[in-house]
């Protein structure tokens, strides 16, 4: 791209920007113009969330993830909480999926594991962002899963390798419908729950999160710069444990309600 065209691009996006800036989240904005670009393959879907009373959607721009947020569950993962903070990582924007259909069981494993997670929704973001502030960039809430090819994972700690592979593969996390602050309130606290072929593996309480949503959010945007459209799997209480074909996962959070995960 010449530099013209690229400042022409730049002028495109930024009106597109002021244009998505003045209209209510979630409207449906065609900006396709003859300034539009012509991409040499099939532009990737823009992958989106489900939200409770509407047929409007969350478009996901970056999936975050908190890792060892709740104390009994970085003890059962070997650390000690009262030593190391919770910390981050990141899976593509399309390992998310709507869990009404499904987990298929992911290749190269033979330990896939559940953990179930609150994923908070960013409507707005930025850079340094004051916990006294951080909610007021919180769009909705919403149920979801950080599945996990456990054998990978293991390799990768043993070598003191990145994690990725072991977090951040295809349809790695399954989501519900969100559920908006507008419409429910901020979910700071309340029963969380995991069963299996309803048997209950995680039981526990959101007020046990060790970094807070706010919290989360502040010391994330130390790191990041977020941006609406973000959304944070918030990291998984005590009781992790392994799933196989045909296993019917439920997870609760209580005033968000439940999802059904089928492992196909
Ligand atoms: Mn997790």
């Amino acid at each position: 791209m010449s530099d013209q065209q690229t400042e022409s691009r730049r002028k495109f996006l930024t009106g597109s920007a002021a244009i998505a800036g003045a209209t209510a989240l979630g409207a449906n904005i065609n900006t396709a113009t003859a300034q539009e670009p012509r991409y040499v393959l099939d532009v990737p879907p823009v992958i989106s969330m489900e939200i409770n009373g509407t047929s409007d959607l969350f478009p996901v721009n970056r999936v975050y993830c908190l890792g060892r947020n709740y104390a009994a569950h970085a003890i059962e993962s070997g650390d000690d909480p009262t030593q190391t903070p919770p910390f981050f990582f990141i899976k593509p924007r399309d390992a998310v999926v709507p869990a009404s259909e499904g987990h298929p069981y992911p290749q190269a494993t033979s330990e896939l594991r559940y953990e179930a997670e609150m994923v908070v929704a960013l409507k707005s973001g930025g850079t340094n962002i004051d916990p006294a502030d951080a909610l007021n960039h919180v769009y909705a809430y919403g149920i979801s899963l950080d599945m996990t090819r456990e054998d990978l994972q293991h390799v990768a700690q043993e070598l003191s390798r990145p994690w990725a592979i072991s977090k951040s593969f295809d349809k790695s996390a399954p989501v519900g419908p969100l559920s908006t602050v507008e419409d429910n309130g901020h979910a700071v606290d309340g029963r969380i729950w995991l069963s299996v072929n309803g048997e209950v593996k995680q039981d526990s309480d959101l007020a046990l999160q060790r970094w807070s949503v706010s919290e989360g959010i502040a010391i994330l945007s130390q790191y990041y710069e977020l941006r609406a459209g973000d959304i944070i799997l918030t990291g998984t209480p005590e009781g992790i444990g392994l799933v196989n074909k045909g296993d019917v996962i439920k997870v609760g959070i209580e005033s968000l309600g439940e999802i059904e995960v089928e492992i196909t």
